[in-house]
């Protein structure tokens, strides 16, 4: 049913008050309400049901959206009658699926669903719109041509070191989400294991107090060491300075490196070798050696 046209004419929707029976992903904003599109919102007052985290925060969405249509709870602890029940309503009727903020299924609620509505041979379609992690990297300044979107790093120390570790060696820009209680913890660990990177912090993007503050990693861990910045927070990383060398010859100089060397004489010879940063390379055999 909802497949592009051809070209680029719009598809074609039915009016305004029907829409085909389905699943509908819609996103919305991430703080400023302007940024729900006119078809985003024409969507939530046309379906049939609307299927969100927090019905309070939808509410507003609904209202901004002039939508009076009724909402139905599902969030990351509805269990799987939840789901069966939203889609056994997909195949009849059209259920929309918000998050709290931007675009669902990005570190919120929705794979499932999804993956489950596709199976079941359900349309799925989507009115895509604002996401923390785009809005956050066209800003940043950073490498724009690759980046890796990782979600929120773990609270603890040992997973987070270890989640840094698995991502060092990749030659993108690392993007992840982030609080304000856990920033500064989170800045700390990545300048450990990944040195002078270029990185910068987004908060409160496409509202009142909208800051982006870049420096390299150390400057940006010592800056908010001991603070906890209010409001919403993307932390982004940008890719190790040797990204021409690709990450297999790096991998492939490092097993070899690794079967006569312990990790740290390891990155130390093939950091040297290959123009890497040495952080960079430790981090990446610590990933291979686990691995
Ligand atoms: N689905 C959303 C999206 O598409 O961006 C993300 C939901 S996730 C549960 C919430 C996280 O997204 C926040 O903790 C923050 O890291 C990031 N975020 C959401 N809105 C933001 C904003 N206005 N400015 C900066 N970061 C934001």
């Amino acid at each position: 049913m909802r497949d592009a046209p051809p070209d680029d004419e719009p598809m074609a929707e039915p009016p305004e008050d029907r829409l085909t029976p389905g699943l509908y992903i819609v996103a919305g904003p991430i703080g400023n309400l302007e940024d729900l599109s006119p078809r985003a919102a024409r969507i939530l007052r046309a379906a049939d049901v609307v299927a969100c985290e927090d019905t309070r925060v939808t509410a507003k969405l609904l209202r901004a959206a002039g939508s009076g249509r009724p909402m139905l709870p599902y969030h990351e602890h509805s269990g799987p009658d939840v789901e069966a029940r939203l889609l056994d309503r997909a195949a009849r009727e059209s259920v929309a699926l918000v998050s709290d903020a931007g675009t669902p299924l990005i570190s919120d609620p929705g794979y499932s669903l999804v993956r489950a509505a596709r199976a079941r041979g359900i349309a799925v379609t989507t009115a895509p719109g604002p996401s923390a992690a785009i809005t956050a990297l066209s800003i940043s300044g950073l490498p724009s041509d690759r980046f890796l979107f990782a979600g929120f790093l773990p609270a603890k120390a040992v997973a987070r070191e270890k989640a840094i570790s698995a991502v060092a060696g990749i030659p993108a820009t690392l993007i992840f989400y982030e609080t304000g209680p856990r920033l500064a913890a989170s800045l700390a660990a990545l300048a450990a294991a990944l040195g002078g990177r270029e990185a910068a912090v987004a908060r409160e993007l496409t509202k009142r107090h909208e800051e982006l503050v870049a420096g390299p990693l150390p400057e940006l861990a010592a800056r908010y060491a001991g603070q906890e910045p209010k409001g919403e927070i993307v932390l982004l990383v940008g890719p190790p300075a040797g990204e021409v060398v690709a990450a297999d010859a790096l991998d492939e100089a490092l097993r070899t490196a690794l079967r006569t060397m312990p990790p740290g004489k390891a990155a130390a010879s093939v950091a040297a070798a290959l123009g890497l940063p040495r952080g960079d390379v430790y981090a990446r055999a610590m990933a291979l050696k686990s691995a």
